[in-house]
């Protein structure tokens, strides 16, 4: 809408003019500040919730600066593979992108705490965290390194466990697996004698159907049934131990963002923490629907993992998690950081959120 009046308006400038004239009138343009972002994200076109997440985000920037800043949006594949989206934003390829920053822990494993990591914070544990325990403060520190600018703008809240062909009744049960799962939770997975694989999300079906991979986590109900992922195997298994509140990032090339005035800094980084909270929000909306029609519609057969498994899960996550201390200081300022907001914002959920919902659902069933 504001990208269309925007032209008209500059079509009506032109219209009277001499081409040479109409040549000349994009100077002003450019010197009032007019540009066009290119944003690359990690996930297919209009995905539901991750791909029209980003979309969303691209259009409320357009929006709110009235096209002063127009973002055109690149799904997965579009401009670069989706995997390569971080290293396009850091060179300028592309401005900025929409993603998991797990993803990029192979340039640095620290990336992995400010998507999930196994055993660790929920959607408003790692808010809390990044807003108001020093999170964002290590992230700018980090991404910089990279020559980028990076913001939340996203969260899938608690991720289902995965598919799988075969009941998991104890830890014997993984071994073997050929899985899906990105992250530090396939690093865990792996040590359980899994063979682990981080597809992107648009190659897991295709992965699954040939018999690429056994079975994938990817993240909840609503976007599971999307992929269809129970055409092929039909254990879901609850809940994911993996990711327990992903939150989704936006990293913006830091060139490009230190050159913009603070208003549109602004501009940016609200826009980023509306979707934090707006894609949430249809996360928890969705889910439950999309269960129920997994369930009756398509004969999916819910388990929960045994607490044995639990137990293995949660040791092995313990270990994996600390090894990114040893990395480097930084590395390990984020991990201290990170377990010290576990264990502030982990002890008032256990007696608020938990504590309640546990409750509510003894003496209503809900
Ligand atoms: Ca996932």
């Amino acid at each position: 809408m504001d990208r269309r009046s925007f032209l008209k308006k500059a079509g009506v400038a032109g219209a009277g003019a001499a081409t040479a004239a109409a040549t000349t009138l994009a100077t002003p343009a450019i010197a009032q500040g007019n540009m066009e972002l290119k944003m690359v994200t990690t996930w297919p076109k209009n995905f539901p919730g991750l791909g029209t997440g980003a979309q969303r985000v691209a259009d409320r920037i357009t929006a709110a600066t009235e096209g002063r800043i127009t973002v055109k949006l690149f799904a997965a594949g579009e401009l670069v593979p989706p995997f390569e989206s971080f290293d396009a934003v850091s060179t300028g390829t592309a401005d900025m992108y929409h993603g998991a920053e797990y993803y990029w822990q192979g340039k640095h494993k620290a990336f992995n705490f400010f998507t999930a990591v196994p055993m660790g914070l929920t959607a408003p544990e790692i808010d809390a965290w990044v807003n108001h325990m020093g999170g964002q403060a290590l992230w700018d520190e980090l991404s910089a390194q990279f020559n980028i600018k990076p913001f939340q703008a996203g969260n899938t809240g608690v991720q289902m466990g995965g598919w799988f062909a075969k009941e998991i009744n104890s830890i014997e049960d993984i071994k073997g697996l050929k899985f899906r799962m990105p992250g530090l939770g396939g690093e865990v997975l792996r040590r359980l004698g899994a063979n682990v694989v981080a597809l992107p999300g648009g190659e897991i079906f295709p992965a699954l159907q040939s018999g690429a991979i056994d079975g994938t986590e990817w993240v909840g109900p609503w976007n599971d049934l999307a992929f269809g992922f129970y055409k092929v195997v039909k254990f879901y298994y609850w809940p994911g131990f993996h990711e327990p509140g992903s939150s989704l990032g936006v990293g913006m090339n830091k060139g490009v963002y230190d050159k913009l005035s603070k208003a549109d800094q602004q501009i940016i980084a609200d826009a980023c923490m509306a979707e934090n909270n707006y894609m949430y929000s249809e996360f928890v909306a969705n889910n439950g629907n999309a269960l129920e029609t997994l369930v009756n519609d398509h004969g999916v057969q819910l388990r929960e993992f045994p607490e044995p498994v639990w137990d293995a899960f949660g040791a092995v996550s313990e270990e994996v998690v600390a090894e990114v201390a040893d990395g480097d200081d930084l590395g390990k300022r984020v991990y201290e950081s990170y377990l010290k907001a576990r264990q502030a914002a982990g002890g008032w959920t256990k007696i608020s959120m938990q504590a309640y919902t546990i409750a509510r659902d003894r003496v209503l069933g809900v």
